[in-house]
């Protein structure tokens, strides 16, 4: 375990990246860091690192954010449950924790969206714990370096993985060593290993064995539920448009969509699929507008014939729209009282796009957007 560590951290002196989040490290710069890196490429994320710090600096001017501004931060990253928990945690730690960061891990793990890979990080980068944090590149690295074999996301193999990953964070320096294993994942040890100048290779057991093609081995992904949905594009003759906000407990909580209606969520067959796509759905927006306490009188529903399938974490999600036409003599903001002004709001259309930008809305509604 020495030899792993003395060698690891000499390499990552010199092939180390240079990370905005690794310079004036804090719990804060690390933890919204480790978020947007979830399922996010580092490129990708830098832009939205520096964005984020400019807009919200500290823990406590998070806090107060308004939801609105925090999604509009978070545009174009995607699962912006995210975005929620970041801003939910750092509410939940002013409240439950004086404001200030939790050190142990047990305790960082109740912050909202914090889990024990966050947690980890956090802890060794921030606290200079001497604990692991095992996300997707450290178990492709010690699975390698260890030749463990079955699925290092449950069972024994994971118990192993944890236990190699705790005995070397053990031998010290565990917020660099993590680091550094990060980085080797990212760079020498990725999908194609290349051992000949990686610093572990006279005892990585992949390499020496030749498994480095075969290990880590493939776990078998969590299926993911399909579910087939309508949106309503309702327009009035002044070209505002009527969007709808998600409410916190629904999928993309908080963002603006069109109103969307689930049609099913179960795998539907191709023929199926076709029925659904003929059948008016006139009626069934009529209901979904009246349980909404909208009461625009509509006349026909022209279907797009298109759909767009989009991936959540989750979900594999089949998306069609339907243009409606009603009553042009009334206007949108006549038909939606005061009441649902926190749900509904109008937003202008300008040629052929709409004005969003006081609207978060997701890449799902961009997609839609693009093809109308
Ligand atoms: S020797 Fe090869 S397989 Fe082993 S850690 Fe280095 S790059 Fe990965």
């Amino acid at each position: 375990m020495k030899w792993f560590v003395d060698q690891l951290s000499a390499w990552f002196a010199t092939h180390g990246r240079d990370l905005p989040w690794r310079h004036d490290v804090t719990p804060y710069r690390v933890w919204v860091s480790e978020i947007m890196l979830q399922q996010t490429q580092v490129a990708t994320v830098m832009p939205y690192f520096e964005r984020w710090m400019t807009r919200f600096p500290t823990l406590e001017s998070l806090a107060v954010a308004d939801e609105n501004d925090v999604f509009s931060l978070w545009q174009g990253l995607g699962y912006y449950r995210r975005a929620r928990y970041l801003h939910q945690g750092a509410q939940y730690i002013i409240e439950h924790c004086h404001g200030d960061f939790p050190v142990e891990l047990a305790s960082l793990q109740k912050v909202p969206g914090i889990g024990a890979y966050t947690a980890g990080a956090i802890a060794s980068m921030a606290f200079g714990q001497n604990v692991p944090a095992i996300d997707g590149n450290a178990e492709r690295v010690l699975g390698r370096y260890f030749a463990i074999q079955g699925d290092l996301k449950k069972g024994t193999s994971r118990q192993t993985l944890e236990q190699c990953a705790h005995a070397i964070a053990a031998q010290g320096r565990a917020g660099i060593i993590n680091q550094a294993i990060m980085d080797l994942g990212a760079s020498l040890c990725g999908k194609k290993a290349q051992c000949e100048t990686c610093p572990l290779t006279t005892h990585c057991q992949a390499n020496l064995r030749q498994m480095t093609d075969v290990l880590p081995q493939k776990h078998t992904p969590t299926a993911k539920t399909p579910r087939i949905c309508a949106a309503l594009i309702l327009k009035d003759t002044a070209g505002k448009v009527l969007v709808a906000r998600q409410r916190p407990d629904q999928l993309l909580g908080g963002l603006w969509t069109f109103p969307t209606l689930e049609l099913a969520n179960d795998t539907v067959s191709k023929h199926n699929k076709e029925l659904l796509l003929r059948s008016p759905r006139i009626a069934l927006w009529h209901a979904w507008l009246k349980t909404h306490g909208l009461t625009a009188p509509l006349t026909s529903c022209t279907p797009s014939y298109v759909w767009i399938r989009h991936i959540f974490t989750h979900i594999d999600m089949l998306m069609t729209w339907d243009i409606a036409h009603y009553n042009t003599s009334i206007s949108l903001e006549a038909l939606t009282p005061d009441a649902a002004l926190d749900q509904f709001d109008l937003v202008m259309q300008k040629s052929s796009t709409l004005d969003m930008q006081d609207h978060p809305s997701s890449t799902l509604m961009k997609k839609i957007l693009a093809k109308l």
